[in-house]
């Protein structure tokens, strides 16, 4: 078991259990020993932009974890998929109000106004 990074270094508490992204197994979270960061372009983080275009992958064996390496070693990576995530991210975080939006749209019905209803 390896415990000189992580969170668990500073003695705050364990954090819950890992499953490998290859067989699914519960990894106990004290025991996460098969990890590797790799190139992923539709990996992205959810707040933190430094952390785009990179998965972490956890696994419950070391072959398991080069078997994922290698799977994602045939992965394309698109810049396009990265950038589309990117967008979704702001957009996520800019929650627009329902409530408000409904109201918009009752009084300008579907985008042409006061200028449709005049030809109707
Ligand atoms: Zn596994």
């Amino acid at each position: 078991m390896r415990k000189d990074d992580g969170p668990q270094a500073d003695g705050e508490e364990p954090t819950e259990p890992e499953i490998c992204d290859l067989c699914g197994a519960v990894i106990p979270a004290d025991s996460i020993d098969w990890s590797a960061l790799v190139p992923d372009s539709s990996a992205i983080h959810t707040v933190e932009s430094n952390f785009d275009g990179r998965r972490m992958l956890v696994a419950c064996s070391q072959e398991h974890l080069e078997e994922l390496i290698e799977q994602y070693k045939h992965r394309p990576f698109v810049d396009a998929e990265l950038w589309a995530g990117k967008i979704a991210r702001v957009l996520r975080r800019q929650r627009p109000r329902p409530d408000h939006r409904a109201g918009e749209r009752s009084t300008v019905r579907d985008g042409c106004g006061s200028a449709c209803q005049g030809r109707a």
